[in-house]
């Protein structure tokens, strides 16, 4: 072959090579692509619940890496949450305060990733070995909207051992849509609690009782397990108000409420019925069961005093009714609502600042 040709092959096989090369990558994109738009579809939901699994499963993969966590942020108590992972070795719930992990706390100050190649050889490693970690790159993302943190993710790991530039920035831009959806379903959720809480006290309102009620009675119909209901009601708290202003009142709400979400057991769903009236759903309790929780919040608020105004301290009673449900006289949640309310008037009848079982 002439010298002419013999550079026109070698030219044509590096064109060659350079198409195929940017075949291979546009196949890639595609592949990257598919995945992403996958994960879109099934992440783009309303609760944060169900946002987690998804991430579980899917982002290790699509992030063709090993291991992430996904940290919530809450700056009022500059502390994280572990909202989701696959290290094995992350017990939930897991909260800890910023200042406890070096990296994260220089991701959120810094508002940018944080990339370490080795991360054992880094300044954040403490010398505690993890058998799980083949120690290589370490990527802790700051997941924000607006400006605003959110959360924050760490990814380590892959097959390959390292990551290169195009693989960074696709999954910065993956995990910008991670913090999206994320950001998305937290105030989804936020706005679900608003409507059914009350503004003042932050507890369940009247609607949103009634329908837990309804479920519990419902269940305790089926199961045939027990079921108390505590009404509670505030002793003269017209007079609070008339003597120390209804801003004050307003306070003695607040502190009735703060002291029966403390009392109650998780399982207890405490409300604000209606104006200075309470209710507290407490399920698998029968009434002497009932009657501990109540006594307890009876006993608690007596202790809290509140200042006047003018350097005199005022404490306040508070009186109950407890009623438990029997399927063979109660056909229906008003007929157990009823039972707690004659119950909560006998407890004012006999002279207030006192817990009456109903019959
Ligand atoms: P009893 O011991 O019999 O329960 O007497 P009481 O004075 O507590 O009961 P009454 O029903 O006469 O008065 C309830 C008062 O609660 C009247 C109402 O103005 C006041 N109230 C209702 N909702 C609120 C509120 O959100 N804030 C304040 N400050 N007061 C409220
Ligand atoms: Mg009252
Ligand atoms: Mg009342």
């Amino acid at each position: 072959m002439d010298p002419i040709d013999q550079i026109k092959l070698k030219e044509t096989r590096q064109v060659l090579e350079l198409v195929k090369h940017q075949k291979d990558m546009l196949g890639e994109s595609l592949v990257s692509l598919d995945l992403f738009l996958y994960l879109h579809k099934s992440i783009s939901l309303l609760h944060l619940d169900d946002i987690k699994p998804v991430l579980l499963e899917k982002l290790p993969h699509i992030l063709a890496i090993r291991y992430f966590s996904l940290f919530l942020y809450n700056p009022s108590q500059m502390e994280l949450t572990l909202a989701s992972s696959n290290h094995l070795n992350m017990e939930k719930p897991l909260s800890f305060s910023v200042s406890e992990s070096g990296v994260m706390q220089d991701a959120l100050n810094q508002k940018r990733y944080i990339f370490e190649s080795d991360f054992t050889t880094s300044k954040y490693f403490k010398g505690r070995r993890n058998p799980l970690f083949r120690n290589n790159f370490f990527l802790c993302v700051p997941l924000m909207i607006e400006n605003k943190i959110i959360g924050v993710i760490n990814v380590n790991d892959s097959e390959k051992g390292f990551l290169s530039v195009s693989d960074m920035d696709y999954i910065l831009n993956v995990l910008e849509f991670v913090a999206l959806s994320v950001s998305n379903a937290l105030l989804h959720e936020k706005t679900e609690m608003l409507s059914i809480t009350d503004g003042l006290t932050q507890l369940y309102d009247h609607r949103q009782m009634m329908h837990i009620l309804g479920k519990e009675f419902d269940r305790c119909k089926r199961y045939q397990s027990p079921l108390s209901l505590l009404m509670m009601d505030i002793d003269n708290f017209k007079s609070i108000n008339d003597t120390y202003g209804h801003q004050k009142g307003d306070e003695v709400l607040v502190a009735l409420a703060t002291v029966m979400n403390r009392l109650c057991r998780s399982n207890d769903t405490a409300a604000r019925y209606g104006g200075e009236e309470f209710a507290v759903v407490l399920p698998e309790t029968d009434k002497q069961g009932a009657k501990v929780i109540a006594e307890r919040i009876r006993q608690g608020m007596a202790k809290v005093s509140f200042n006047s105004g003018n350097s005199h301290e005022f404490g306040v009673t508070v009186s109950g009714g407890i009623a438990e449900l029997n399927l063979s006289t109660m056909s229906s949640v008003s007929d157990l609502i009823q039972a707690a309310d004659r119950a909560l008037y006998q407890a004012k009848e006999r002279g207030r600042d006192r817990v009456v079982l109903g019959g």
